[in-house]
């Protein structure tokens, strides 16, 4: 096949991770050039010894290619088209598209469906999509095309909300990109109606990676008074109320956000009066919380490390946090706890964990490490994808 891209060679010896097909090339593993390229442009990747490695989207940052095949190949509608069908009949073989009780899910995870930095959030016919890069930013005609074609009736509307997740001097608007809806947009996740703050709200406007660990809370809350720290929009707060808990507080220091959560609960709970829902500081809060107040206590807080150089900082946030709810909570309480941070590691976190159960002296158990859910499936060769941890532990 003819050359199609600029090329790009590696440095003797730093194909290794490329050959394990990491989709990642850090720009230190790159032999100097004189070729210009502009910010996402695509290249082909050579070994030093002129092997083609890959084709990938260049961006002048210290992970410098986002790998988009590992075939010589050309980056055009069909190759966007056929990886977003792969991700859509994934997501069709396990039944997504036909559960009118969940509406709400991750039609395209990334580099978990070998579309880096390209998320994609299904809403009940509305998709969401968030660019982390200008090399896929480039290619968002292509998408919206291929989602279209690949999702026909089940898709109302494509919204972009990129404006967080790109680069300052890209000025890409979020937006309709295709169709256009009611700013009042209502899915259901386990039986239960959220409004979807998709324009204003946090990510992509709900956090759906959640869902699995949110039937748990539901199966674990009955009689119980569940504590939901950092609850955003109430994922699980409802979750709980829907299992039969005796009262539940959601604390989330953004108004806004605490609004939200108390209108899910109204619409979904309209005689519920065990639910109140508090604009506060978790962090300083925890510290009034009685010991023994609640038997049922769920962190899930903003990711403390957005980078490795903030991982001593965000441990030491994520110990503040646990050790408190491991003092406060009654005994035989379950707490579920979670790190969103991709810097933080299982193990990082799970040591963590370890000394604030040391320093509480109280006998402490892992119930179950949580996961992630099926439509948020992770590329095996890349183990960064990984980025929420949870365990479920029970506290004597
Ligand atoms: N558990 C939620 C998602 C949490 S996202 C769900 O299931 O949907 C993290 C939330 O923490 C955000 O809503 C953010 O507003 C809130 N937050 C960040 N710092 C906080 C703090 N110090 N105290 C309370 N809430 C905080």
């Amino acid at each position: 096949m003819q050359q199609q891209y600029k090329r790009l060679i590696l440095l003797p010896q730093k194909d290794k991770s490329v050959l394990r097909k990491h989709p990642w090339i850090f720009s230190g593993a790159l032999q100097k050039t004189s070729i210009q390229l502009e910010e996402g442009e695509i290249v082909e990747v050579f070994s030093s010894k002129s092997e083609f490695l890959c084709v990938g989207f260049w961006q002048d940052a210290s992970i410098a290619v986002k790998v988009l095949s590992f075939e010589k190949e050309k980056i055009d509608y069909k190759f966007i088209l056929e990886r977003v069908q792969q991700a859509v009949s994934y997501r069709k073989s396990l039944g997504f598209f036909n559960n009118p009780n969940s509406n709400i899910f991750r039609l395209i995870n990334a580099e978990g469906d070998f579309m880096p930095s390209l998320i994609a959030d299904y809403y009940n016919g509305l998709v969401v999509l968030q660019f982390h890069s200008v090399g896929m930013l480039k290619l968002k005609n292509e998408i919206v095309e291929a989602l279209k074609e690949s999702l026909g009736e089940d898709c109302k509307a494509i919204f972009s909300k990129s404006s967080s997740t790109l680069p300052k001097h890209v000025a890409d608007c979020d937006g309709f990109l295709y169709g256009e809806l009611n700013p009042e947009w209502y899915a259901m996740e386990n039986g239960l109606s959220f409004k979807i703050d998709y324009s204003q709200g946090q990510k992509t406007g709900f956090f759906i990676d959640q869902r699995v660990n949110r039937e748990l809370v539901k199966t674990l809350s009955n009689q119980r008074n569940v504590l939901n720290a950092f609850s955003y929009t109430g994922g699980f707060s409802l979750a709980a109320i829907q299992g039969g808990a005796n009262k539940v507080l959601s604390l989330d220091i953004s108004k806004r956000a605490v609004e939200l959560c108390e209108e899910n609960v109204r619409k979904n709970f309209a005689d519920n009066t065990t639910h109140q829902a508090l604009a506060v500081d978790v962090l300083e809060y925890l510290d009034n919380v009685k010991k023994g107040e609640f038997d049922l206590i769920i962190l899930d807080p903003p990711a403390f490390a957005k980078h490795n150089r903030n991982l001593n900082q965000a441990l030491k946030g994520y110990r503040q946090i646990n050790q408190k709810a491991m003092e406060k909570i009654a005994k035989g309480g379950f707490l579920f706890t979670f790190s969103c941070s991709q810097a933080v590691s299982r193990e990082d976190f799970g040591t963590m964990l370890f000394s604030c159960a040391a320093i509480t002296n109280r006998r402490i158990r892992i119930v179950q490490r949580l996961p992630h859910a099926m439509d948020h499936p992770q590329s095996i060769f890349h183990p960064e994808g990984e980025y929420l941890k949870g365990f479920l532990l029970q506290v004597e």
